[in-house]
This record gives structure tokens, C-alpha cells and sequence, in this order.
């Protein structure tokens, strides 16, 4: 057994110089403990949150990288509650900043917030009491387009400046001042204007995805000064990764792998629709576990007593849309297994970030079907997903309807990719998506690619690319993918021979190609952005249908003969020749259809083909 060190977070200090921010002697030590207990009640400080609270009070701007959930609002809270004059907020959503106040005011804690589509009387009375002598406001939220737009607000600023009243500015979802980041909004790039006006005002920024360019975006365009940057590791080293194909007998596989693995303990089943929750746990109650759902339809009775009875260990497993998370912190749940694709990294990190909070051991295990891909993607373009409580499933202010669509394609390719590469560390691949390099050699195999070593060979299937994308182009944009291996590969099935005339040259052109072989080409063509799925409804009855059609630009390097295509397949089994050989000429006729002795699959396990699906709630 590789030796695995426990649960513990890494904390990178950079910048810091040789100050010990986790001393227990600074002035407002015991005013912090006591209103952290009291006040918030917490019995202690997460990773990071004592060190950074240090760092800012001492007056340093600050620069915090910490996953979600991971506790940074503590991190402004706390100081603005025990130092005197108010702390300002930029944060970039409505929806959670009237959240945050919600919180705030419960504990007693006077708190404000200004948006521009706030009703202009009421935004009055705030600014008022901001320039009265009797301001009770801790903390005053504002949006980034008030700070950017409104001369009104700055002078107020001006004003609680002057009266040394400004204490501390907090900069939330920092990321959003980058280009680079995934959410950028312009009105955080005037923010800069702060620290001109400011500059002795400590600026704390905080965010949980920043990559090396988006945090010196960050730190250059706010102005930051000598920035103390607490940077916080994603990697969980209790959890073990695997992803595993999802076959018809997924459910069996489950109940088998909990048997193996986990009999008898805590986990959460996360599956895509509330009808796949039910039908999940309605199979392992069948099997004998002690397992019940979880959706946002159920009504909220229903809902308490499951987590309630999930809290008390009467039940172990809880089949749950992503709705189920927020606010679980039980801290033994053995196992997460997704019983389909999750819809970003971001998401799945989270969703797995649940087990092994104890620092126990746990299991990851996600089972991935291309086919599930076809429907997560129908249903995001349809808006029926539940989403998760975090700001990554939220609506961005701001953002145009189209743009989502395009942001959450986008994560569900990269989540896509990340279930189709079989060589990489997993951990590795998460990571990197958070900004942070990680060195497999620290995973000791504790994901499944890591353990799974063979020797693996890069092989070229430029040829194939090819030919599959021109197969696309000549089928005049209109099949699904599975009907377009089938022409590939010369199947004579009567749909297949019905269109034949279409598609007539290209029709068998890959015969000696193995079909896991091309299907994994044309799933990388389409993780790649040379090839797009078109989703949509295909009957009454909800079921799904894809048509591949060609992303131009990218086909045409492609074709033209600029890219070539890599992929990397497990050298103990011997390769099916390609054409690659023969000199044919990528476009033009292929008519090459030797039959090759070697039709070995070198995909590895089956995976199921693209095809119609029903199962749409
Ligand atoms: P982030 O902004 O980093 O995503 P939040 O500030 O929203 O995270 O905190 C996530 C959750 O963690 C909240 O429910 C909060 O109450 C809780 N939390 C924060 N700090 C602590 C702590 N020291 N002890 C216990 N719970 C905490
Ligand atoms: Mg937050
Ligand atoms: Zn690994």
C-alpha cells in the first residue's frame, strides 16, 4: 500500500515575506475568537480563514484563492463586524448579495446593499444614513457598474473617507475583472479606480477559480499593492477518482462496487433527472440497501425528513439531483458516485468535495456514457436541470441568454473530455481546470489512470479524422453519430442502404477500422470543436435525437491538412491498420476497403454508441 497522507489542505503562501499570519497574538486575537463562537457560530477557523483575517486587519491588500464553500465570506465578515467604520463589498449578483444580507441581519449584523435596480428613493434613504453621524451599516454590498457609473456613490465614498469610516474594500468573485476568467463583466475592470482614490484602504480580493493570468489581471487592474496572496490546493488526497463505463447494467455495477467497497456506509448517488433519482433508488432499495431520493419537486417535509433520517444513518444512500449539497456537511460520506456526467469540472469537484470530509478515504466513481453527453446537453439547452445552490449554476447578471448556453456547452465538453481521457491523472485534470499545477507523482495511484499505467502509444488517426468529417460534410448535415460509424464502417442495414446514395463514396470507407476505434475519433472530433452535436427533440415524447454537423474553420484546418489528430491507446493490444499507408489522398474517392485480420477493439472496454434517447423527465 502507497503511503497517503490524510486529509489535509495545503496552504501556498506567496508573497507573505516571513510573517507568521497564524499567530494567536495579534490585538484583536481574543475580539476575533469570541466573535467567530458568538456571532457566527462557528467553533473554529478553516484552513486559511485565521491567516487571511490576520493579514488584512494588519492592513495589506490581499489576494485569496479558496474553493467554494470554503469559507471566504468569514474571511470580510468577521473584521467588518469587530473593526469600527464599514467595510464596502463589491460582489457581481443581486441574487447573492441579498442572500448574503439575509444572513447578516440574522445574525444581527447591520447590513446594506445598492443596485442600480433598486428603486432610486430607496437607494436615497441608504446613502443618506451612509453620510448621517449615526451610520449602523457594518457592511454596504454594491454591484460593480455602481462603483463604475456612479459619481454619486464615489463621493459618498469620499465622504466615509474622510470621516475615517472606510474600512476595508472586498473585492468578491475577483476573477471577474479578467478576460481570461470565465465570467468576466467589464464594470469590475473600473474597479482600479478604488485604489487611486483609496490607496491606504486595505482591498481584499477573493475568488475560487483563478488561473496565473487571471490572478496578475486581477492584481493589475485592481491596483493591488504588495499583495499577500493566500492560495489554497483543490486537491483532496482521501478522495479516490475513477471514471467508469456506463453499460445497461450500470445499476448492477453500482450495486456491486457498494458491496465490494462500502457496504453498509454513507453515500450520495448524484443522477441527472428526478426520474432517474426514483428509479435509481427504487433498484438499490430492490438490491437491499437502505437508499432514498432527493429532488426539488418533492415538498420540503418530504425533503427535511430524508436528510434528516440521512443524518441519523437510518438511511445510507441518498439518490439526488445536484439540488442536494448545499449546506451538507456530513462528515462521513464514504462514497459520490455520479450516475451521469456531471455538467462542468467545476460542478463535479464540488459534488465529490462532499465525501471524505473526516479525512477518511472515499470514493469517487463517475459512469460515463457518450450517449449521456447527447442528453445532459438537450437538457441544458432546455433549461431542465436542476442546478446546484452555487454561484457556478446561477444566471450572470448581465450575461446574454445565448452566452450561457455557450458557457455551459463549453464545461460540458471539458467534462466530457476529462471522462474520455484514460491517461491522464485525474487529479491532475481537475486541477489544472482550478489553475493549479499539480504532479501526478503525488497522486501514488489513487485515481484510476494512475493505476491503470500500461504503456500506451500515440497513434495517428489524422486519416480517419478526415475522412469521418468529410463523411459529416457529405451526409448534407443530417445524421446522428452513431448512423454515421454505421456508413463508415459499410453497415447494410436498411436505414443505412436507404440513404446510401447520399454518402455513396465515403460509404465503408473505414471497414477495417475497429468501431471503438472510430467512435472514439469522432467523440474527440466533437470534444475538439471540429464536429458539433446539434440536440434536439425528435418526438412527442421527449426523447432525443443528435445530428452532427461541421464547425467550419476548425474542420478546415483539418481537411486542409494543417492538424493532425493524436490519440493515445494502450499498446498491449495490437492496432488496427489504418489507411495511413496507402498514400490515398484525403479527399477524393476512398475506396479502400481491405479486410485487415486485426480488428482488434483498442478502445478498451465497450463503450455504448450514441443513439435515441427516452429517458428525458
Ligand atoms: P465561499 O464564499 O468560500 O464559497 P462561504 O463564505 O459562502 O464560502 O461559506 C460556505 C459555508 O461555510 C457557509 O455555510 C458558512 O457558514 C460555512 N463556514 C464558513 N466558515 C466556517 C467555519 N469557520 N466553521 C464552520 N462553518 C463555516
Ligand atoms: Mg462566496
Ligand atoms: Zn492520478
Amino acid at each position: 500500500e502507497p503511503y497517503i497522507p490524510k486529509y489535509v489542505e495545503v496552504n501556498y503562501i506567496e508573497g507573505s515575506g516571513d510573517k507568521n499570519w497564524s499567530k494567536q497574538d495579534f490585538p484583536w486575537t481574543k475580539k476575533l475568537e469570541a466573535n467567530n463562537k458568538k456571532v457566527f457560530g462557528n467553533h473554529s477557523f478553516r484552513p486559511n480563514q485565521r491567516e487571511i483575517i490576520n493579514a488584512t486587519m494588519s492592513g495589506h491588500d490581499v489576494f485569496v484563492l479558496m474553493p467554494t464553500g470554503g469559507g471566504k465570506s468569514l474571511t470580510y465578515q468577521l473584521p467588518a463586524l469587530i473593526c469600527p467604520g464599514i467595510t464596502l463589498v463589491i460582489s457581481p449578483l443581486v441574487s447573492l448579495i441579498q442572500d448574503q444580507i439575509m444572513h447578516l441581519l440574522q445574525a444581527n449584523i447591520p447590513a446594506a446593499y445598492l443596485s442600480a435596480n433598486m428603486e432610486w428613493t430607496e437607494q436615497q434613504e441608504i446613502l443618506r444614513e451612509l453620510c448621517s453621524g449615526y451610520c449602523s451599516y457594518k457592511l454596504l454590498y454594491v454591484t460593480p457598474e455602481k462603483v463604475a457609473k456612479s459619481d454619486f456613490l464615489l463621493r459618498q465614498l469620499e465622504n466615509l473617507h474622510a470621516r475615517e469610516l472606510l474600512n476595508r474594500i472586498v473585492i468578491d468573485e475577483a476573477h471577474c475583472v479578467s478576460q481570461w476568467g470565465h465570467d468576466f463583466r467589464p464594470d469590475y475592470q473600473g474597479l482600479g479606480i478604488l485604489k487611486q482614490k483609496f490607496p491606504k484602504i486595505p482591498v481584499l480580493a477573493l475568488t475560487a477559480t483563478a488561473t496565473a493570468s487571471v490572478k496578475e489581471d486581477v492584481v493589475q487592474a485592481l491596483g493591488l499593492v504588495d499583495c499577500i496572496i493566500f492560495r489554497q490546493s483543490f486537491n483532496r488526497p482521501n478522495l479516490r477518482f475513477s471514471v467508469i463505463p456506463k453499460t445497461k447494467k450500470c445499476l448492477e455495477d453500482i450495486d456491486k462496487f457498494i458491496r465490494d467497497h462500502h457496504f453498509d456506509e454513507c453515500g450520495i448517488i448524484y443522477c441527472l433527472s428526478r426520474m432517474d433519482c426514483e428509479k435509481v433508488a427504487e433498484k438499490l432499495r430492490e438490491y437491499k440497501h437502505k437508499a432514498a431520493f432527493y429532488h426539488a419537486s418533492m415538498d420540503p417535509e418530504q425533503r427535511a425528513s430524508v436528510q434528516s433520517q440521512w443524518s441519523k444513518d437510518e438511511i445510507n444512500i441518498i439518490c439526488a439531483t445536484v439540488a442536494f449539497g448545499m449546506g451538507i456537511n456530513k462528515p462521513d460520506v464514504r462514497f459520490v458516485i455520479h450516475h451521469s456526467l456531471p455538467k462542468s469540472i467545476e460542478g463535479y469537484h464540488q459534488e465529490c468535495g462532499r465525501a471524505g470530509r473526516d479525512g477518511q478515504n472515499s470514493s469517487c466513481v463517475l459512469y460515463y456514457s457518450y450517449s449521456d453527453y447527447i442528453r445532459v446537453k438537450y437538457m441544458l439547452s432546455h433549461g431542465v436541470v436542476e442546478q446546484s445552490s452555487f454561484t457556478s449554476g446561477q444566471p450572470r447578471a448581465g450575461s446574454t441568454n445565448s452566452g450561457r448556453l455557450e458557457t455551459n456547452s463549453e464545461n460540458l465538453l471539458r467534462m466530457v473530455s476529462y471522462c474520455e481521457n484514460d491517461v491522464d491523472c485525474r487529479r491532475f485534470l481537475q486541477l489544472v481546470h482550478f489553475g493549479e499545477k499539480f504532479d501526478s507523482f503525488n497522486c501514488r495511484k489513487t485515481c484510476d489512470n494512475c493505476l491503470n499505467s500500461q504503456t500506451l502509444v500515440d497513434k495517428d488517426v489524422t486519416l480517419i479524422a478526415k475522412q469521418l468529417v468529410e463523411l459529416v460534410k457529405s451526409a448534407k448535415q443530417q445524421f446522428s453519430t452513431s448512423h454515421i460509424l454505421d456508413v463508415y464502417r459499410g453497415s447494410m442495414s436498411q436505414i443505412v442502404k436507404r440513404n446510401k446514395h447520399n454518402l455513396l463514396s465515403l460509404h465503408g470507407a473505414g471497414k477495417h477500422i475497429a468501431k471503438g476505434e472510430a467512435s472514439r475519433v469522432l467523440r474527440h472530433l466533437v470534444v475538439e470543436e471540429i464536429l458539433v452535436e446539434d440536440v434536439k427533440k425528435s418526438d412527442l415524447y421527449g426523447s432525443t435525437s443528435s445530428i452532427l454537423k461541421v464547425n467550419d474553420p476548425k474542420a478546415g484546418n483539418l481537411l486542409a491538412g494543417r492538424q493532425t489528430i493524436t490519440l493515445r491507446f494502450p499498446s498491449a493490444v495490437k492496432a488496427s491498420k489504418t489507411c495511413k499507408n496507402d498514400a490515398t489522398p484525403a479527399r477524393g474517392p476512398l475506396t479502400s476497403s481491405k479486410k485487415t485480420p486485426e480488428q482488434a477493439d483498442i478502445s478498451g472496454p465497450a463503450q455504448p454508441q450514441p443513439t435515441e434517447h427516452s429517458e428525458l423527465s
